[in-house]
């Protein structure tokens, strides 16, 4: 993390065109004191599932209960109870419940979110969470990134026909929701409770024949040996990684493929297994930090929350916490700022992208996206909970609150 003491920025057009010391600033237009406060790029959540309906809060009190996440999904509840909801939700419905999240996410200077389907199961239910996230980045200043989690579990129509529902998604489901432009990247929940390394590789190869970027809910229950999978289709991120190895590691940095850390999740799963932080570390790749909000695993608007669950749950600094937030969530996305060596042609695609609309850092080009924050120390940012020192967001140039 690289900090500019007494620093200026100028931006022009939404995207940042000078940064340095006060002192050399070019004369602009207009200015605005900030009178030394702290600024950072506007904050990235870089893996939700914030579009669904209803709740399951009584599922949450039945696992402190004794139960088990996997217990409870075998006998019908889990995603299949938010499946049940989003499915009788009409799209107004599945908007108003899904804004006010989007909104507290926003009140903490989130600037970037990624929102996943998976609720809906049927080609007319994907189609309209997706829709969803799209129009929630239509009405509030935020850039929405939309993954296709159709993969996330084996809806009723598909009882034990967990290859045929892949085969639906992969040839029918993905090129119909690519066609109307409401997918950005492919995502599949590889799990004992999900599918498997065959079935994730069944859709990653349709994913790549469409062009479209794959993603992974990798090795959060158990080890599937998914990540290793994953990082062979340049994945942009593996996301969770509890029961991930030092092997694994080593792949996604050779890859370039952003380990995602979801420690809410980890929370309230009560989790024990944590992922192999000094490995991921040693492999120089970053780690991103994400909210996971979603009804069941991680029901949590605050990635400040995250952050700080990051740090004193799994071991990262202050810096690594607020780089997984920031600069390597923009990757996990593919709008990081990326200029390293081009290995295939997925990589190539994800190279193109980063140019066209780059985040996540303050730099010359990148999104003007940033965050004037209420602290003396930037280790605040990780560190107060339930209290939000967000003063100002600025979004492509302009003020939004
Ligand atoms: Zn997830």
């Amino acid at each position: 993390m690289a900090v500019v003491e007494h620093g200026a920025l100028v931006t022009r057009a939404g995207s940042i065109d000078w940064i340095g010391e006060e002192a050399s600033a070019p004369a602009a237009d207009q200015t605005v004191d900030l009178a030394g406060a702290w600024v950072t790029p506007g904050l990235i959540d870089c893996h939700t599932h914030l579009v669904f309906a209803g709740n399951r809060a009584g599922e949450y009190a039945e696992r402190l209960q004794g139960a088990s996440y996997e217990d409870i999904a075998r006998l019908g509840g889990g995603i299949l109870s938010t499946m049940r909801a989003v499915r009788v939700a009409s799209e107004q419905q599945l908007f108003d419940e899904s804004a006010p999240r989007l909104e507290a996410l926003l009140a903490e200077g989130v600037t970037t979110v990624e929102i996943k389907s998976g609720y809906g199961l049927t080609l007319a239910g994907e189609a309209k969470m997706l829709r969803v996230a799209r129009a929630l980045g239509r009405e509030y200043p935020v850039t929405i990134k939309t993954t296709l989690l159709a993969a996330h579990t084996v809806p009723p129509e598909f009882s034990d026909r967990a290859h045929d529902y892949i085969a639906t998604i992969a040839d029918e489901w993905l090129p119909a929701l690519h066609s109307d432009s409401l997918v950005d990247a492919v995502d599949v929940f590889c799990e004992g409770i999900g599918f498997n390394i065959a079935q994730a590789e069944r859709l990653f190869a349709a994913a790549k024949e469409l062009g479209v970027p794959v993603k992974m809910h990798a090795e959060q229950l158990s080890r599937t040996g998914g990540t290793q999978l994953a990082t062979r289709f340049d994945a942009l991120s593996c996301d969770h990684l509890e029961y991930a190895t030092a092997e694994d590691a080593v792949a996604l940095a050779r890859a370039r493929t952003m380990p995602v850390l979801l420690p809410i999740a980890h929370y309230c799963l009560g989790g024990k297994q944590i992922p192999p932080i000094a490995a991921f570390r040693s492999c120089g790749g970053g780690m991103a930090v994400a909210t996971d909000c979603n009804p069941g695993s991680a029901p949590g608007t605050s990635l400040l929350l995250a952050m700080s669950m990051a740090t004193r749950l799994f071991g990262l600094t202050a810096a690594e916490a607020l780089a997984g937030v920031t600069r390597h969530a923009a990757r996990a996305l593919g709008l990081g700022v990326e200029t390293g060596a081009v290995g295939s042609s997925a990589q190539a695609g994800r190279a193109a992208n980063a140019r066209r609309a780059r985040c996540g850092e303050l730099a010359v080009g990148a999104a003007a996206d940033f965050v004037v924050w209420n602290v003396s120390a930037i280790e605040e940012l990780g560190y107060w909970i339930g209290f939000n020192p967000c003063r100002q967001v600025i979004r492509a140039g302009r003020v939004v609150s």
